[in-house]
């Protein structure tokens, strides 16, 4: 495959953008290699500027639940655009919004809008705090929600890939309030309530953990945490960036019968353009400026553009078809992609809900993060550069979770499990590409 011109853009950015890249996991360097540039996308195809075609299982990250260049949201931001792109002035599409997501999400009684999931994350965390006069966060190891300085400590994502899951820049003044305990582990959660319930202000979680590759809740431990923090007088905020519109109209809250105080949103809330949301109890929402005392703002919140691409995202899931068509093409390619593991004899942890899949190269079952660790992250490496020269696009990390989109097709998935049956082959007999 031929690369000339993101080889040479790529060098050209690293002269005028830190590592060349604007978020750290795109430069690649999970995998080895260099990222390539897109030069546009359409359905669930992405293209790069040298013109080869990818089958694209990012989506950008999640936003872009069904598929790239989807013609209701072009439309809604071309015609908004057409008016305007931004006043700072209260808009309709903000409300037209905000009545939808209280209506997708069982637990919204009033939202805020941000301009990303980070800021979501970083203002429920203020607001738990604000609400209960606690300092102390509880989070759990590999989950990522944003940089905001108090989530920052053994996070997921780009963190995570890059070995600096606790960054440089953050007080330890500010890291001693946050708690960070093991996913999944019932013990570790009585022991930390136990001993410190009556200082914890909220406690942040992904429900289904998504940023240090891919792996679901244990029966009733999602329960467990409500349970406690109800006891406790703390706050429990789902993070449902990933997750939130993705796995059901009422995210992983619906799906597993949780009822957080707090849930934040981001990605598909905002259909490809820069868009969070916090959202919850009316009483907490209300603490937010300009009624309370808790200060939230944002210049460009409530952008109306972002808020027309998201009403069209939103609106395109509400007959919940959506969702049938992703289970189906996600257990499509978890069985045949389970089939191409075991054909090559090299053991893979297959992970799935919904559309959200990840592979571990691991024997070892996956709960939590150390499970995670033991993937063989050389192995994902040389998987990962198999599938892009077959022409298939998986997140360049192995600890990042894979996107399907409605967009993909049935020969989509037949395409990438025969990549990925070619491509094990190659690793089981010893066959690697060199890396470009
Ligand atoms: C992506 C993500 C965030 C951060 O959202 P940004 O829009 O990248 O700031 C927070 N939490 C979770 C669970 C995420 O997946």
């Amino acid at each position: 495959m031929k690369r000339d011109r993101s080889v040479q853009l790529f060098a050209e950015a690293l002269k005028v953008i830190p590592g060349g890249v604007n978020s750290p996991v795109r430069a690649f360097r999970g995998v080895g290699g260099q990222p390539f540039f897109a030069q546009r996308a359409s359905g669930a195809r992405v293209w790069d500027v040298d013109d080869n075609a990818y089958i694209d299982y990012v989506g950008t990250w999640g936003p872009a639940i069904h598929g790239h260049a989807f013609a209701p949201i072009i439309r809604a931001v071309q015609e908004t655009a057409e008016r305007g792109t931004s006043f700072g002035i209260p808009n309709p599409l903000e409300v037209e919004l905000a009545k939808l997501v209280l209506a997708f999400v069982p637990t919204a009684e009033k939202v805020r809008f941000t301009n990303s999931g980070t800021e979501a994350c970083m203002s429920a965390i203020r607001l738990a705090r604000g609400a209960t006069g606690r300092d102390v966060i509880v989070k759990f190891a590999g989950c990522y929600h944003g940089h905001a300085d108090s989530l920052l400590v053994k996070a997921g994502s780009g963190a995570l890939t890059l070995g600096n899951p606790d960054s440089a820049g953050v007080p330890a003044d500010l890291a001693r309030h946050t708690l960070v305990l093991p996913f999944n582990e019932p013990e570790a959660l009585r022991a930390a309530f136990a001993e410190h319930g009556a200082r914890i202000a909220g406690v942040i979680v992904e429900p289904v953990p998504a940023n240090a590759g891919l792996y679901l809740p244990r029966p009733g431990y999602l329960e467990l945490l409500r349970e406690l923090t109800a006891q406790s007088g703390s706050i429990l905020i789902l993070d449902e960036v990933m997750t939130g519109f993705r796995l059901a109209p009422g995210g992983a809250q619906e799906v597993f019968g949780i009822r957080p105080d707090l849930s934040t949103f981001g990605k598909i809330i905002g259909g490809g353009l820069p868009v969070g949301a916090l959202a919850g109890r009316a009483d907490l929402m209300d603490l937010l400026a300009p009624l309370g005392p808790v200060y939230q703002a944002g210049t460009l919140s409530g952008n109306p553009l972002a808020m027309a691409a998201g009403i069209a995202a939103l609106k395109a899931l509400q007959d919940r078809v959506a969702y049938q068509r992703l289970e189906q093409l996600g257990a499509a390619l978890e069985s045949g992609l389970r089939r191409a593991a075991k054909q090559a004899g090299i053991p893979v942890q297959l992970q799935r809900i919904g559309s959200l899949f990840c592979g571990y190269f691991t024997s070892q079952p996956v709960w939590n993060l150390d499970d995670a660790m033991s993937s063989d992250r050389g192995r994902f490496a040389q998987f990962f550069h198999g599938m892009l020269e077959r022409g298939i696009y998986l997140a360049p990390s192995q600890f990042e979770a894979g996107f399907i989109s409605t967009a993909h097709t049935e020969q989509d998935i037949e395409q990438t499990i025969r990549a990925a049956s070619d491509t094990l082959g190659d690793i089981q007999s010893g066959r690697t590409r060199p890396v470009v």
